[in-house]
């Protein structure tokens, strides 16, 4: 079996044969920083953590890039509407994105590399366009990109039929860029301007246009031709259209051989933005007692390439579904069995899962029915508990079973979740309440218990406890 990868550009889902056998590149656009992101930017990121984490259960190497865009319109607005330095917009934001990154489980890239320290090669590439003949000065000191040089221009978009005059409709040409010598250019350098960040370059002073950096980037840390780009599919045009005429016109070879791209999670029906006014963020839902393995899964539930819708209903769900899980785990942790021997049909009933998830997943990361393998054995494994027809040893591969297939999800607890020394104490005290049969004490203990965020449930396996998911303690 192998994994089986879509591809923007192409259409196909075809094998991922990585350039360099077991070793896949990936690179991810990521946020700007110039406010914090709302969770339909965090389906991008949860799909790429997915991603990542799946080809890394498979047994490839796998080198994870991120790009933060720190220099930009935007960021240059919100710090001028604010009278301070980008610097200190971009580090703000980028802290609460690393947070937020971490509430949800997505493991940090390999390399998050900022624009701004990448400017020398975002410079060098557009020299090399220029002597290519794909790039043109206009007189503020801007560089041009001429869509003219590259007859491949458009593909990922599908762009071939288009007029040439309609290609950018809908995009605003900025006053600056009525200089250009075809209305399609885009910009790969922007000239300096009062009131904006500048750099003293080769080809003179000036900031870097949003495209050439991801390209820069991504070739810095991956070659000139790497395995997997994704991004929201809002990127496809222009943004990603730019960075292979861009790429491919510098370097002449192949620049990515998967494009994925998510679609949108919706919010009342239309894509989450910014400018819609219809978004929700990372830690308003957390504060509001949803926890955030639920927003994980809810933001992972649905195939990539479809729209998510995202409502309360949405994360009720999911927040349901983390609790079987985090209940299946308690049951499984506590199991003490005086069955004779092993149960015969477990290991079958654990193989069966593990050969579910991996054909749903090696399938384009076809997420409903690897979850749906992880459920339906969570039933089968509360069918067995209740039967007590497992051994003790059964219990604890089963666990651990499901904690494998957790590396792709990270969904389960944490398995280091060790207890404060005050509240093993009140556990304690109300175990050896119970076997004192001082009820009204042992009901005092668990109420102390349940503010402290402690579910205690009483089982033919003795006291059990388990973290109330709202509230971590
Ligand atoms: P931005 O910071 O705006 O460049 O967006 C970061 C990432 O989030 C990009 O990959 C976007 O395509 C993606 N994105 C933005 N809005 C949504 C949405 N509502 N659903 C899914 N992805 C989105
Ligand atoms: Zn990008």
């Amino acid at each position: 079996m192998t994994v089986r990868l879509g591809d923007t550009l192409t259409g196909e889902v075809r094998p991922l044969e990585p350039l360099e056998p077991g070793h896949v590149r990936v690179y991810s656009c990521g946020p700007t920083v110039y406010g914090p992101a709302h969770v339909g930017n965090f389906r991008a990121f949860t799909f790429d953590d997915l991603l990542v984490r799946y080809l890394r259960f498979r047994g490839f190497r796998v080198t994870w890039v991120m790009n933060v865009t720190d220099v930009d319109d935007k960021i240059i607005k919100a710090a001028a509407a604010e009278g301070v330095g980008i610097e200190e917009i971009s580090a703000r934001y980028s802290k609460v994105f690393l947070d937020d990154l971490a509430t949800l489980g997505i493991r940090q890239p390999d390399v998050l590399p900022r624009a701004t320290e990448n400017i020398p090669q975002m410079v060098a590439l557009i020299q090399t366009l220029l002597e290519g003949g794909h790039a043109y000065r206009t007189d503020d000191g801007s560089v041009f990109f001429r869509i003219a040089s590259w007859p491949d221009y458009g593909q990922l978009a599908r762009l071939e039929r288009v007029d040439a005059n309609e290609m950018r409709v809908g995009e605003r040409v900025e006053a600056d860029e009525y200089g250009k010598d075809d209305v399609r250019d885009f910009a790969l350098w922007k000239g300096p301007k009062p009131g904006e960040p500048s750099w003293d370059t080769a080809i003179g002073p000036g900031r870097p246009g949003w495209h050439i950096e991801c390209s820069a980037m991504s070739m810095r840390y991956l070659g000139e031709s790497f395995d997997i780009h994704t991004g929201g599919v809002d990127l496809i045009f222009p943004h990603h259209t730019d960075e292979i005429a861009q790429s491919e016109a510098a370097t002449g070879q192949r620049f990515v051989r998967h494009w994925l791209h998510n679609a949108f999670l919706q919010m009342g029906g239309q894509k989450m933005a910014k400018s819609t006014g219809n978004i929700e963020r990372v830690p308003e839902i957390v504060a509001r007692g949803v926890p955030a393995r639920a927003l994980r899964l809810a933001l992972i539930s649905a195939h990539y390439r479809t729209a998510l819708s995202f409502s309360e209903e949405s994360l009720d769900a999911a927040t349901a579904a983390v609790e079987r899980l985090d209940a299946i785990v308690a049951a499984l942790a506590a199991y003490q069995s005086d069955a004779a021997g092993d149960d015969p049909t477990v290991g079958a009933l654990l193989d069966g899962a593990r050969e579910a998830f991996v054909a749903a997943m090696d399938d384009d990361l076809n997420i409903s029915p690897a979850l749906a393998a992880v459920f339906d054995l969570v039933r089968e494994l509360n069918r067995r508990i209740a039967a007590r027809s497992m051994s003790t040893a059964d219990a604890g591969r089963a666990l651990q079973a499901l904690r494998d297939l957790d590396e792709v999800l990270g969904l389960l607890p944490p398995a280091d979740d060790a207890l404060t020394p005050e509240l093993q104490a009140l556990l304690d005290a109300r175990a050896a309440a119970r076997a004192a049969k001082q009820w009204a004490e042992s009901d005092r203990l668990r109420d102390a218990l349940a503010e402290r965020g402690i579910a205690v449930e009483d089982t033919r396996d003795g006291q059990r406890w388990r973290r109330q998911v709202a509230s971590r303690v």
